[in-house]
């Protein structure tokens, strides 16, 4: 079976071309990680299959090396994370290029998961101008049309440094749909079918929550507190059809409009106690 090592590819595109990005090593097996003792602490990924985080392995120290990859992966250095951001950028056949508002991810230190996002992200304009200057760079080093996110982080230094990039609509950019003149979606079209690119700037601010499977349920999908959701002002929910619900699958979004952040927290926090993906179903596993 051939391996697509898709993060070793990118993480050698970045320093090849001069992009910021934190010091990595690639390494074929666990046994590698020896080598590498001034590396830790440090964050082990798989070359590829993984996805939102899973296929990801903090390891504070060579203790922990028992916890690595026994497959093709990459040991980067450690970040000290002070923001994470997602730079969606388009670029059509011609060159033109169109920047969104970088966005925010807001994580649960608790839970070590996405809480919601922000969109504009809260940066210092200067940071703002180094992220886009970073993505623009990042995009079109890659010498290809299309829509694309760079996920960045911002760290305890003010320094910006590529993680990775998506060449795709994205989910960091769901909210462009309410939110912004063009959407991400609308976008894409404009790129394909050989189109001017539309205005990326936002109309107003927005959050987006990712709708999970609550813990517990598997079977079919019941949204309890949906109403409750419905009810609430500039709050847009996007079910994705989902036939079956289970533990922690995304099987929706929610987009909320505000001119006001606090406005846009509260609302974030409140949809997601109010509303549970649960399964009424008898295999239930309460
Ligand atoms: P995935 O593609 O599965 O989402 P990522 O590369 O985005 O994997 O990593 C998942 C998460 O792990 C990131 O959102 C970040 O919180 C953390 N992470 C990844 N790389 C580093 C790093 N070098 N230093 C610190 N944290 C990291």
């Amino acid at each position: 079976m051939r391996i697509i090592r898709d993060k070793i590819l990118q993480k050698q595109f970045y320093k090849e071309n001069e992009i910021p990005t934190s010091a990595f090593r690639v390494t074929e097996r666990r046994e590698d990680l020896r080598k590498y003792a001034d590396f830790f602490p440090a964050v082990h990924k798989l070359a590829s299959g993984g996805y939102d985080g899973r296929g990801v392995q903090l390891l504070n120290g060579e203790k922990e090396y028992q916890l690595a990859f026994d497959q093709p992966s990459i040991l980067e250095k450690k970040v000290d994370i002070h923001k994470e951001i997602s730079q969606i950028v388009a670029i059509n056949a011609t060159g033109q290029t169109a920047l969104y508002p970088p966005v925010e991810m807001i994580f649960n230190p608790v839970l070590n998961q996405l809480d919601y996002q922000l969109s504009p992200a809260e940066v210092p304009q200067q940071t703002a101008w180094r992220i886009e200057a970073i993505a623009l760079k990042v995009v079109k080093d890659l010498k290809t049309p299309g829509i694309f996110a760079v996920e960045l982080f911002l760290d305890k230094n003010g320094d910006v440094l590529v993680n990775e990039t998506a060449p795709r609509v994205h989910n960091s950019g769901h909210h462009t749909i309410e939110a912004n003149f063009s959407s991400q979606f609308d976008m894409l079209w404009r790129i394909m079918l050989g189109y001017p690119l539309g205005n990326p700037k936002h109309i107003m601010h927005a959050a987006i929550v990712n709708l999970i499977g609550s813990e517990g349920h598997s079977g079919e999908a019941s949204y309890e507190g949906i109403e409750e959701v419905l009810k609430m002002e500039n709050v847009f929910l996007h079910l994705y059809g989902k036939k079956e619900t289970r533990p922690g699958r995304k099987m929706g979004h929610a987009t909320i409009l505000s001119p006001e952040k606090s406005d846009l927290v509260y609302k974030a926090k409140a949809i997601k106690q109010k509303l549970r993906i649960i399964s009424l179903q008898p295999q239930t596993i309460v």
